[in-house]
């Protein structure tokens, strides 16, 4: 089933001038970047985003380290792209992710993980509404 997903290359990986690198990584799995733009978080704006987070004990320095400089904001659609993505990615934890994912290749660390992809049908829909207006996204 065609989906959509919310992708964030995350402050360490345009810093690190990557996100051409990374994208690759979308392409060549057959995933098209269907909407995409450079931004800088605010901080209040990224405690909104990570809102499901508050609770655990990262939270602060997480919102810290996403608003910490540019980010390119995206959305990639294909055929059951939000758990396809989540492969691309790799495990949260680069240190456990699969040879040949995004992370285990760019990743820093557990929090400087360089990208963000949705979890669900549901955090795709509000994650992609969050960023970016239907005029913006060109299937
Ligand atoms: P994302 O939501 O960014 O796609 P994820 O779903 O793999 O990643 P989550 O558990 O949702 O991971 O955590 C959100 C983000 O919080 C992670 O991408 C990472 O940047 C950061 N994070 C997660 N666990 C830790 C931790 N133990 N210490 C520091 N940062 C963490
Ligand atoms: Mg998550």
């Amino acid at each position: 089933m065609r989906e959509m997903t919310l992708s964030i290359l995350k402050p360490d990986a345009v810093r690190r001038n990557i996100t051409g690198a990374i994208n690759s990584y979308f392409e060549k799995a057959g995933l098209s970047i269907v909407a995409q733009k450079r931004i800088k978080l605010p901080y209040e704006q990224a405690e909104a985003f990570y809102a499901v987070h508050k609770e655990r004990p990262f939270f602060q320095s997480l919102c810290k380290s996403i608003s910490s400089g540019p980010v390119v904001v995206q959305v990639l659609s294909g055929d059951g792209v939000i758990a396809l993505n989540r492969k691309i990615m790799g495990a949260t934890d680069p240190a456990n992710a699969d040879h040949g994912t995004i992370r285990k290749d760019f990743a820093l660390s557990i929090e400087e993980n360089s990208v963000h992809g949705s979890d669900s049908p549901e955090n795709a829909a509000k994650e992609i509404q969050f960023f970016f207006s239907e005029i913006e996204i060109i299937p």
